[in-house]
């Protein structure tokens, strides 16, 4: 019988919400959701077309062992066997699980449980540490939590919004129409794009900066120095709230204007008038994004970006504040259940005694894990060198996503014994696997995720499983149970899992942790069905509210204070003399990661039809490249052959390349292939917008 679903776009951390219809013949049909607060009804391309991704062809329908079909049983007792074995000949962190911000809430929280409370390890790190991973670690520094202090509104009330590292049109474009209808309704309103190249976004924007790769640190520690010089400290704010202003300022103030200029490769003109915007308009917000965190300095970016907010006290006031846009649908609920190898559940910090104490009581847990485990780019050289024996990769392709993607296919192929949940068959990452494991895919599954705003939508099911195939967080207790761990693991629903996670955040929770949803911790499975949207936090006892952090301090470091970081413009160039262009890596408006979904459908595919490369009409020349001539690109760690896009775009010396094609859209197209695995040192987030290559003609 026909029927509609409310539930969640499982693509970007918009998290707009959905009316799925099932006809009375099977077909489906999408709608944006009126009532929900993220898109009040609005849908992108990639959501509208989210009914011609859910065909069968080349799913996972049943579990294998070494490409050969088998039963649940026979797979899941392979999987417990190995990864106890590994553990009691090398271990506990001589296995991992690298899992996904495609996962939900209840899967992560699970994934979490087993490796850093019952395995005792925190081998367990997520593709969400090559998104936002800088961010976490900004914030964390500065605020002494992961908060992201205000909301989408914010963006609608503001007289000044920055957007910088992010192609927003594109890759938040729901948020964006937001944005833009706002500007439309009150063109007084100011929107400045900080971008090394004009996207699309830069079509709304009133100023477009285009910046040197990297030198988003020059920028802002010049505005800090700027807004000092002027008087538009907020001195009240800096002292009743924060420390180490004196020191942030000093490093700020390191470069005058000529040094700005040619650091940032903006004319002193366009950074007085950028510093003076920001000066004179009480109600600003700089979104921030990839451009941001996917750098060898990423972390010290956000710093630099907060510092100039908590120097001037516009934070947690409607209109006004830093806001990190998340890249993944669930990118924040998998922070939530610490879902990163370098922190616990609950937003607690695994470098503490008294967190990890906390979490092990909670979980009855054997062995919590005692110190950081391995995040992504040190992970998959562990794998590479032997050190890691066990691997489970859910929901993820990091055979095309990683950096120095040929070295991490090596290592998956050398890997002794490789897990991969998917719901695809054959993706460059599952082929190599030993066991695969069905899993769900959008429509099937059913759970919790938290878009960027910190709000926590449901995800409903309204197909049924194919095949055999399950989910993820089954596929986590199953084997939990079969390493020895059954009365930890019993939840028979995600409802049960998602009790115990809200039951988790409220554990000991005096108001010293800002992530608090215990108002549903005893929450019942019609309930949990029935869930509507909501922020966090939300504490026992409480009712869903707006809230924003920070207004009026409150911070999370334990003199409730946050911290100004004094941050260096970091060495920005990578490019050199046998690689001299400087590669940028991003995404495009219609496809979604590595295509596994997006790629069925024929209307998202028409958009960009093949992989490019936006490369400026001189460096085009040099390279004896024309319009649509193939090109190779080569960097120190690999090649990549793509489509000559000319165009101005792009600014001279600079090449952008979408991230997405892989080996089954199209041939040696993986242009993460070329990217090094440098990284943040605070972080550990990849630095794939700044990569040495040179191009010829193919
Ligand atoms: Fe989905 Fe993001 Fe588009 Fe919203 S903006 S429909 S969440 S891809």
């Amino acid at each position: 019988m026909a029927h509609e679903v409310k539930t969640t776009c499982p693509y970007c951390g918009v998290g707009c919400g959905v009316i799925a219809r099932v006809g009375d013949d099977g077909a489906v049909s999408v709608k944006g959701d009126p009532e929900h607060p993220a898109n009040f009804g609005r849908l992108c391309s990639k959501g509208s077309a989210l009914a011609e991704t859910l065909d069968l062809d080349g799913r996972l329908l049943h579990p294998e062992i070494g490409g050969r079909r088998t039963s649940w049983d026979e797979a899941l007792d392979l999987v417990a066997e190995k990864f106890s074995q590994s553990i009691a000949e090398h271990g506990p962190d001589s296995v991992a699980f690298y899992v996904s911000g495609q996962l939900l809430t209840e899967d992560y929280y699970l994934a979490n449980k087993l490796m850093k409370g019952f395995i005792g390890s925190a081998n367990i790190d997520t593709n969400s540490r090559l998104c936002m991973s800088s961010s976490v670690a900004g914030h964390r520094r500065a605020f002494g939590s992961d908060t992201v202090p205000g909301t989408y509104e914010d963006l609608e009330l503001a007289d000044l919004v920055i957007l910088t590292g992010s192609n927003m049109a594109w890759c938040h474009p729901v948020l964006y129409q937001r944005l833009a209808s706002a500007k439309a309704n009150r063109p007084d309103m100011k929107v400045v794009v900080i971008d090394p190249r004009r996207t699309m976004t830069a079509e709304i924007a009133d100023v477009h900066l285009a910046i040197a790769p990297d030198s988003d640190t020059a920028l802002f520690n010049g505005l800090l120095a700027h807004l000092s010089e002027s008087g538009a400290i907020d001195l009240d704010y800096v002292s009743a709230h924060t420390q180490g202003f004196a020191e942030a300022l000093q490093a700020a103030s390191a470069l005058d204007i000529p040094a700005l200029s040619e650091a940032t490769g903006l004319a002193p003109k366009q950074l007085r008038d950028f510093f003076r915007l920001f000066e004179t308009t009480e109600k600003v917000v700089t979104c921030y994004s990839q451009g941001v965190n996917q750098s060898s300095a990423g972390t010290d970016k956000v710093n630099a970006i907060l510092n100039c907010h908590l120097a001037t006290g516009r934070i947690g006031r409607p209109g006004m504040g830093p806001f990190s846009l998340t890249g993944q649908p669930n990118a924040m609920g998998g922070r939530e259940v610490g879902g990163l190898a370098n922190m616990l559940a609950a937003h607690l910090d695994i470098d503490k005694l008294v967190d990890r104490d906390l979490v092990r009581r909670f979980w009855g847990a054997p062995s919590i894990a005692a110190k950081q485990g391995l995040k992504a780019v040190d992970m998959f050289r562990a794998v590479a060198d032997g050190r890691i024996k066990a691997l489970w990769i859910m929901a993820t392709n990091p055979v095309v996503s990683m950096p120095d993607a040929d070295a991490v296919e090596a290592a998956i192929k050398a890997c002794p014994f490789v897990v991969v949940s998917d719901m695809q068959r054959q993706t460059d990452t599952a082929r190599h696997a030993h066991v695969a494991l069905p899993s769900l895919g959008w429509g099937e599954k059913d759970g919790t995720v938290t878009n960027s705003e910190r709000r926590i939508s449901r995800q409903r099911a309204f197909l049924p499983a194919p095949g055999e195939a399950r989910a993820d967080w089954w596929q986590l207790a199953e084997v939990a149970r079969r390493m020895g761990f059954a009365e930890a693991f019993s939840h028979s629903s995600q409802s049960e899992i998602f009790a115990e996670h809200a039951a988790l955040s409220g554990f000991e929770n005096d108001g010293r942790r800002d992530f608090d949803i215990s108002a549903h911790a005893e929450i019942e499975p019609a309930d949990y069905n029935g869930l509507a949207p909501f922020q966090w936090p939300q504490p026992k006892g409480t009712a869903p509210q707006v809230k924003r952090f920070f207004a009026k301090g409150g911070f999370y470091h334990p003199d409730g204070r946050a911290r100004f970081i004094a941050v260096q413009s970091p060495q920005a160039r990578r490019a050199n003399e046998a690689f001299p262009l400087t590669l940028n890596t991003g995404r495009v408006r219609d496809h979604w990661h590595t295509m596994t979904r997006t790629g069925k459908s024929a209307r998202l595919s028409s958009h960009l039809a093949e992989p490019f490369v936006e490369i400026h009409p001189r460096d085009a020349q040099k390279a004896g490249v024309s319009v649509a001539d193939l090109v190779m690109l080569e960097s120190p760690h690999g090649t990549a052959i793509v489509r000559a896009l000319v165009t101005e775009r792009q600014a001279e010396g600079n090449l952008f390349v979408p991230m997405h094609w892989n080996d089954q859209f199209a041939s040696k197209a993986r242009i993460d292939a070329l990217v090094p695995p440098v990284t943040d040192p605070v972080s550990g987030q990849p630095a794939s917008k700044n990569v040495a290559v040179r191009a010829k003609r193919f």
